[in-house]
């Protein structure tokens, strides 16, 4: 496999005619404390109440992205490419097999949150890579791989399109007003509330104004901060509020849906300059972290079908007023 640029659109593609590697399926879960099939570890964080671990990142079993290498970009006549490096890491949510975001306790999902964070800071320390995905995919028609509780990690040598587009955004809103687009943003939810899920401490969930999935969550903190695992090293005592928010949003989605895509997006490494972003002048104040939630309802698939302009038939108003009054 490599990454392919499209002149166009400047998106990067994963594509090639590898045979794509599948997990092969286990009699038992690998994941799960005692698994004979030994997984190669990276960092864990140590057990809650005698477990042997609360929270652990593991080497994918079949990695799309691998270390090793020169991140090299090679033209062929208009065309860039460059080869798969980065990470790719299973974030092993809890130790045990039936305990999901939704029902755990707090700590444990505390747990989990601080180390995803110290997962994308450690990588952030090398230069190569240029953005560090966490992400997780649940339930039917999601792409979800292991039955354990998990999400996945990418570093990658490029900024995904998506995240991406909101830095843009970000810094040319900031170029005219000086101020953060996702602070305003808060500022405005909060005094007109319509959109509002729940707000707990520091942190709210509100459905986004431009809902590109019905039931679309974004949760966020309304003080400033660019960085995911910045402030969540530098904050560990509101980090537990982040995790019942998360848990209470999750439970009240799951009233509407099993199946949904979650992503962190946080800033990218600045310490590899990007001549298209300005050298992240103004990052730290242009940019404001935040999690998003893309619930998937079957019935309304055809949704998914409109890949140039998403399509809803829920308002945001009224998936926030369902959301609120459903018991989380
Ligand atoms: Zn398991
Ligand atoms: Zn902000
Ligand atoms: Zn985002």
């Amino acid at each position: 496999m490599e990454l392919r640029k499209d002149p166009l659109t400047r998106s990067w593609v994963l594509t090639g005619d590898d045979i794509p590697e599948t997990v092969r399926p286990a009699a038992q879960c690998r994941f799960c404390p005692g698994a004979p099939d030994e997984v190669h570890q990276i960092s864990s964080r140590s057990g809650l109440q005698g477990a042997p671990w609360s929270a652990r990142a593991v080497v994918h079993p079949v990695a799309i992205y691998h270390v090793e290498g020169s991140p090299d970009r090679r033209g062929a006549g208009l065309y860039d490419h460059m080869p798969t490096i980065g990470a790719h890491e299973v974030l092993l949510e809890n130790p045990k097999h039936d305990r999901d975001l939704w029902n755990a306790d707090d700590a444990e999902i505390e747990q989990f949150l601080l180390l995803s964070a110290q997962r994308v800071q450690d990588l952030k320390g090398d230069v190569r890579l240029r953005y560090i995905s966490i992400y997780k995919n649940y339930g039917p028609g999601s792409g979800q791989e292991f039955e354990h509780p998990h999400s996945e990690l990418t570093a990658t040598t490029f900024i995904p399109r998506r995240a991406l587009y909101e830095l843009r955004a970000c810094l040319d809103y900031f170029k005219q007003k000086e101020r953060c687009v996702f602070c305003d943003m808060v500022a405005q939810e909060m005094n007109q509330g319509e959109r509002i899920v729940e707000v707990r401490g520091d942190f709210l969930t509100f459905c986004p104004y431009a809902t590109r999935a019905p039931y679309e969550c974004w949760i966020m903190s309304s003080t400033h901060d660019s960085a995911y695992e910045d402030f969540t090293l530098s904050q560990a005592g509101r980090v537990r509020d982040l995790a019942a928010l998360l848990r209470r949003t999750l439970r009240r989605i799951r009233t509407i849906t099993e199946s949904f895509h979650l992503v962190v997006h946080t800033s990218p490494n600045k310490l590899h300059a990007s001549a298209s972003l300005g050298y992240w002048k103004t990052l730290d104040d242009d940019y404001h972290w935040h999690i998003e939630i893309l619930p998937i309802l079957p019935s309304k698939s055809k949704s998914y079908t409109f890949k140039e302009v998403y399509y809803s038939p829920v308002s945001a108003e009224s998936a926030a007023q369902r959301l609120r009054e459903a018991a989380p």
